[in-house]
């Protein structure tokens, strides 16, 4: 409709929005309502002398047009001013709530999840055995996840209903245990166990099996794995070492029991229980009033790992375990649900503060 108006008027029309913004005071906003809207020497007052003059045909269309500029004027003056207001609000609240006196804000700082606090927490019980730390790849080949560790072409965990496999790579997969890592770290000292006299190091990480989310269940979790080889290593070693290291973890009064079982990589192997930490064995809810919790798999490693490796079996033994972080995450915390530890709610990383 800018036909109906004359040069002046839209022109000034044009220029109204960037006028608007550059109002930072309610004083400016006055002045520009002035201009715009004001009973006289404004821009509708003009347009209302326009309308009086105009012939009579016109008035209908032209009387159209000058209202909606008119109140789309108003709305915008109207829109500013609130936005001025909240400011100037803002800047009296801050300007009343300034002291020089007091010290500076400190700004809110990250921790790290309880996860990985409890990993780093066992790194440190094994520090000073002599444990390093060793790492490994989350995609894995077939050889290093199940050939390297015994486990028979026909296990059920080879299948693809429980591991991931690269679709694009048929050969590899997400590791479905920390246990390649023991694979890759003897591969690679093989040749200079001698001049070490065996080797001693835990492998924390994630994993990954196609497992439903659940409570108690989730795709991805963390494990941490031991090993040690060495000369004339044998069960007792392998129990003396998991009572220090689960003694430093639960307390003195810890008692833990082995008790038989199988892993293809461990011969023989056992499932080590700890005297309920929650209850001090008395029987509580967590250890469902037996006072024992399963707390990490364990044995002898298996003949045919140390010789996949190239590692002599008649000259060399030692014993392996591997633990689930947040089976032990949630027992120590009493957490029902894992998928707390994933789900960054604050409220929860916060309480968890004092896991460890
Ligand atoms: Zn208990």
């Amino acid at each position: 409709m800018d036909h109906l108006l004359p040069p002046e008027i839209v022109k000034a029309e044009h220029s109204f929005t960037e006028s608007l913004a550059a109002c930072l005071d309610t004083d400016a906003l006055l002045r520009l309502k002035g201009a715009y809207v004001g009973r006289e020497g404004s821009h509708a007052a003009r347009m209302m002398e326009l309308l009086k003059a105009a012939p009579k045909d016109q008035k209908r269309e032209l009387g159209a047009a000058i209202n909606a500029l008119k109140q789309q004027w108003e709305e915008g003056l109207k829109a500013r001013q609130t936005e001025l207001e909240a400011v100037k609000r803002q800047r009296n609240a801050l300007a009343a709530s300034w002291d020089p006196a007091l010290p500076p804000p400190v700004p809110a700082s990250g921790a790290l999840n309880p996860l990985n606090r409890l990993m780093d927490r066992l790194v440190e019980v094994f520090r000073p055995l002599g444990f390093h730390v060793e790492e490994g790849p989350e995609i894995e080949t077939e050889a290093h996840n199940f050939d390297g560790l015994n486990i028979p072409e026909d296990h059920p965990a080879k299948a693809s209903s429980d591991t991931f496999y690269l679709a694009a790579h048929p050969d590899l997969l997400l590791r479905t245990h920390t246990s390649p890592v023991q694979v890759r770290t003897l591969l690679r000292v093989a040749k200079d166990m001698a001049a070490r006299g065996g080797i001693r190091f835990l492998a924390p990480g994630r994993v990954y099996r196609k497992d439903e989310i659940d409570p108690t269940h989730s795709p991805m979790f963390h494990q941490v794995e031991g090993m040690l080889v060495g000369h004339g290593i044998g069960m007792q070693h392998l129990k003396g070492t998991l009572e220090y290291a689960l003694r430093a973890l639960f307390g003195p009064r810890t008692e833990i029991r082995l008790r038989p079982s199988y892993f293809p990589f461990v011969e023989p192997g056992c499932e080590v229980d700890v005297s309920c930490p929650l209850c001090g064995a008395k029987g509580c809810r967590v250890c469902k009033g037996s006072g024992w919790v399963e707390i990490l798999g364990a044995g002898l490693i298996h003949p045919n790992v140390l010789k996949y490796a190239g590692i002599d079996s008649a000259e060399w033994s030692g014993w392996a375990f591997g633990m689930g972080v947040e089976r032990m995450a949630m027992m120590l915390s009493q957490t029902p649900d894992l998928r707390l530890f994933f789900e960054n709610d604050q409220r929860f990383l916060k309480a968890m503060g004092g896991l460890d």
